[in-house]
């Protein structure tokens, strides 16, 4: 079973499908700082053109969330205790003192406004329940905003507006057993008003939510599951029905609708498997499909699209607020949502790949990969970036 999801979790890299959860710009009313999570890869990063906030995963820093400003490329604990030491969880210390440990895994962590929020585990819950806090901006005055009772894995964190969104999904029981059908859904907190939403997707075998995002009260996502069961299957048939292609067929991937007034879903859009870029966020939904790059605009219900020669295996879309980067190993595109033209920007020189995280007003935000295990984040300017001057910054380690 474990290896089953190994080799599908791969498939699913193989085909892009791992960015996750990019800001929505519609809600111009707040504070919006616009923190793209960085899902598939790490649940701790996130990102925005104020910095990036990150949390250290292991080690005796475990659980200390960290500040990096690209302005001034310094990184430091959100912790503004005289002397602290910040020290992180262990099992010998479950409640460090330093104001910006968050508990044993910390997870979405972004500012808001005066505040930070983030999700953790309490570790009395075992791994299937996640709660949402809320911190002054120096991590002190902790407040539980909310538990998510069904988030035994989340899948994908988005923070727009006044909202903070998180989908999940639930492969077990509360003992442990395997459900033979995965069950999904999405947690809907609304700072304004204090409330917790919560709604579950029909079961299905293999069942995940991979993206999601809010738009004028409705929740828009992308489900990805299967119509067959392949739990009993070996991950060496698993390659082999990969091969023929056969999980193409048994593979569905759908867009769809969640009002949040009349909490009625509808389905928009059933999609094909071969390409698997799939994105939704900055109130628009984008896909793969035929060699065509489907852009619907969920503001004004508008779908444009366009081409590019890219190998069709070998490329990356990324959103950026105002338009969509492609990009493969050498060259860099843009299509603007409003000129509605894919543009080159530059050619790299060094055959690194760097799939951009997130492409921000001012800063971009990428994944350089050294092999395919092996990668680390980077910055660079946007101004920088649009000159097709990739001089990119490498982030310091958290530790
Ligand atoms: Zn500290």
């Amino acid at each position: 079973m474990k290896k089953m999801i190994y080799g599908i979790l791969i498939f699913f890299m193989s085909l892009g499908l791992y960015g996750c959860a990019e800001q929505n710009q519609t809600n111009i009313n707040t504070l919006n700082e616009d923190y793209v999570f960085e899902g598939g890869f790490s649940w701790t990063n996130s990102y925005s053109d104020k910095g990036v906030i990150r949390a250290c995963e292991e080690g005796r820093k475990m659980g200390v969330c960290f500040y990096y400003n690209p302005e001034t490329e310094v990184q430091v604990p959100l912790c503004t205790k005289i002397n602290c030491e910040h020290q992180g969880y262990s099992f010998s210390d479950t409640a460090p003192s330093c104001d910006a440990c968050f508990g044993e895994s910390v997870l979405c962590a972004r500012i808001y406004g005066n505040y930070i929020y983030y999700v953790s585990n309490m570790s009395e819950d075992g791994l299937f329940k996640k709660h949402i806090y809320r911190a002054n901006l120096d991590g002190t005055n902790r407040k539980l905003l909310g538990t998510m009772d069904e988030a035994q894995e989340l899948v994908c964190g988005i923070y727009e507006g006044d909202y903070l969104v998180y989908t999940y999904k639930k492969l077990t029981t509360a003992n442990g057993e395997a459900l033979k059908k995965t069950q999904a859904g999405i947690y809907i907190y609304d700072i304004k008003n204090n409330v917790m939403n919560h709604f579950s997707l029909e079961e299905q075998y293999e069942l995940t939510v991979f993206q999601a995002t809010i738009v004028d009260n409705e929740v828009y996502y992308f489900t990805a599951y299967m119509t067959e069961d392949l739990t009993d299957k070996s991950y060496e048939e698993i390659v082999e029905l990969t091969s023929e292609n056969y999980l193409e067929t048994i593979r569905k991937i759908e867009l769809w609708k969640y009002d949040l007034k009349s909490k009625q879903t509808e389905k928009i859009k059933i999609m094909d498997f071969v390409n698997g870029k799939k994105m939704l966020g900055f109130s628009h939904a984008v896909w793969e499909e035929d060699g065509r790059v489907y852009v619907m605009d969920l503001l004004e219900h508008r779908l444009d699209y366009f081409e590019h020669n890219l190998d069709i295996n070998d490329h990356y879309l990324t959103m950026a607020g105002n338009g969509i980067v492609v990009n493969d190993k050498k060259s860099f595109f843009f299509w603007s949502y409003s000129d509605k033209k894919l543009i080159k920007i530059a050619e790299t020189t060094d055959g690194k790949i760097m799939v951009p995280i997130m492409v921000g007003n001012k800063w971009i935000y990428a994944r350089g990969f050294e092999t395919m295990d092996v990668s680390k984040i980077y910055c660079l300017s946007k101004d920088k970036f649009m000159r097709g001057e990739f001089e990119w910054i490498e982030l310091p380690e958290v530790e």
